[in-house]
């Protein structure tokens, strides 16, 4: 099914070395309906990718679709800098009764430019603008986007390579499981904080995925979280919670962290935020801490107006009640349950992860790349993750038929087999 002669010379001849994903998936695509894609050969992939998680609701949702059609075809705004719209309002209405209000949430919602990277510097700003210093606790493994601001916080030495000065104003801790089972990394936290010694300057916020997305798929335990979050608030600083990946119900909740007892002060989000696939991004903050000054934190596309329109139609359609949630539930349970099956095939390997953000550590990044090169040779998109690409990562869209998804997994299973197999005839 592999279809690399499709890889026209214009893509090599023109596109930046900075490509990624296309590498490993060399296929053109035409066309994508829910959780499927077609290639200009007329071959069909299921999607296990679904954008990084920005399209959670698969893709060209038909009611979304229907409404920005008809957003278009009547005229209607399709940039605004941020004046008021009414696709503005309706999706901040939408997103205060569904979201924001049933969550006993007071939060401010502040549009940032388009791009999580951008939500995320305006959240580490503000921290810093609300308590007049000037550190970030980040943790390792944890990605946050790669403009300077951001990529400070990041962990992974080949982004931070690439920002040319040096990434200052953040001190990195341990990540809870970082330093294995036997240490509460939280008790680290706790001493440094504490210890007047100890070199870290009182922090501005500390900032952390409950799910480190790209870092591997590592999920604190919500104890950890909170312990955290506590932290945070009795050394004055704020807690930021980057949802960028982890939300919009990829761990089965609308936001990653509706299960720690914990009311973060800061919440970043993007990726799925629009629900199509197009670029949104926003930050959430507690009204009290709400103090930029006019455009202080500036940017062009500061909310998308036709990102606002899909915005809305994906919190109505998906959040307006919990059966949404309940599904999720259960793709999750048969996620686990496949997942399982695959780490028996590769000894030592470890599941990861969380919800439908959940994953395997092969413990090599060649022989994850090669699970997934395999699977994409039998109609598959997948991705890996993690610190030497060593998980092989599950992200579907959240709203994949069951069939399909088991279909997707069986894929998975098999080509882990045909992987292992082959790994094992060739050491013999
Ligand atoms: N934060 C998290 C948790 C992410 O996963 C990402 C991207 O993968 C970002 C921030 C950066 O988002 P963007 O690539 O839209 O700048």
């Amino acid at each position: 099914m592999t279809n690399a002669s499709n890889v026209t010379d214009i893509f090599t001849r023109r596109e930046s070395e900075a490509r990624s994903y296309c590498r490993g998936i060399p296929a053109t695509f035409v066309s994508a309906s829910g959780s499927e894609l077609k290639d200009s050969e007329g071959n069909t992939y299921i999607d296990f990718l679904a954008g990084c998680s920005s399209l959670n609701y698969g893709h060209n949702d038909p009611d979304m679709k229907a409404a920005l059609i008809e957003h278009v075809s009547n005229d209607g705004i399709a940039h605004g800098l941020d004046l008021h719209t009414d696709t503005k309002s309706a999706f901040l209405t939408a997103f205060e009764k569904h979201i924001l209000e049933p969550r006993g949430m007071d939060h401010k919602v502040m549009f940032t430019g388009p791009t999580g990277a951008n939500a995320v510097e305006a959240a580490m700003k503000l921290a810093r603008k609300v308590t007049g210093r000037s550190n970030i606790i980040a943790f390792t493994n944890g990605f946050h986007g790669v403009t300077l601001g951001a990529l400070a916080a990041t962990g992974n030495s080949y982004h931070r390579g690439g920002a040319g000065v040096p990434l200052n104003g953040v001190t990195r801790l341990p990540f809870d499981g970082y330093m294995g089972e036997a240490m509460d990394t939280a008790d680290l936290l706790e001493a440094m904080l504490t210890d007047a010694s100890s070199g870290a300057d009182a922090p501005a916020a500390i900032i952390l995925e409950t799910v480190q997305g790209e870092g591997g798929l590592n999920a604190a335990r919500p104890e950890w979280v909170k312990r955290i979050a506590d932290l945070a608030h009795a050394h004055g600083a704020l807690l930021i919670v980057d949802d960028i990946q982890a939300g919009c119900g990829r761990t089965g909740t609308f936001f990653s962290f509706e299960e720690m007892d914990i009311q973060p002060d800061i919440i970043t989000q993007a990726k799925s935020v629009s629900g199509f696939g197009l670029p949104m991004a926003m930050v959430l903050v507690r009204p009290e801490y709400d103090i930029f000054g006019p455009a202080e934190h500036n940017g062009t596309f500061r909310g998308n107006t036709h990102a606002f329109v899909t915005a809305r139609v994906a919190i109505e359609k998906f959040w307006a009640d919990d059966a949404f949630q309940k599904e999720l539930a259960a793709k999750s349970m048969i996620l686990t349950t496949a997942l399982q099956e695959l780490a028996e095939l590769v000894p030592g390997a470890r599941l990861k992860g969380r919800g439908l953000m959940q994953g395997v550590d092969v413990g090599s990044g060649e022989l994850a790349s090669a699970i997934c090169g395999r699977a994409f040779e039998k109609g598959l998109i997948i991705e890996t993750s993690g610190p030497n690409d060593e998980v092989v990562k599950v992200l579907a869209p959240l709203t994949t038929p069951e069939a399909t998804f088991r279909k997707g997994l069986n894929i998975v299973l098999e080509a882990a087999r045909e992987v292992t197999e082959t790994n094992k005839i060739a050491a013999e």
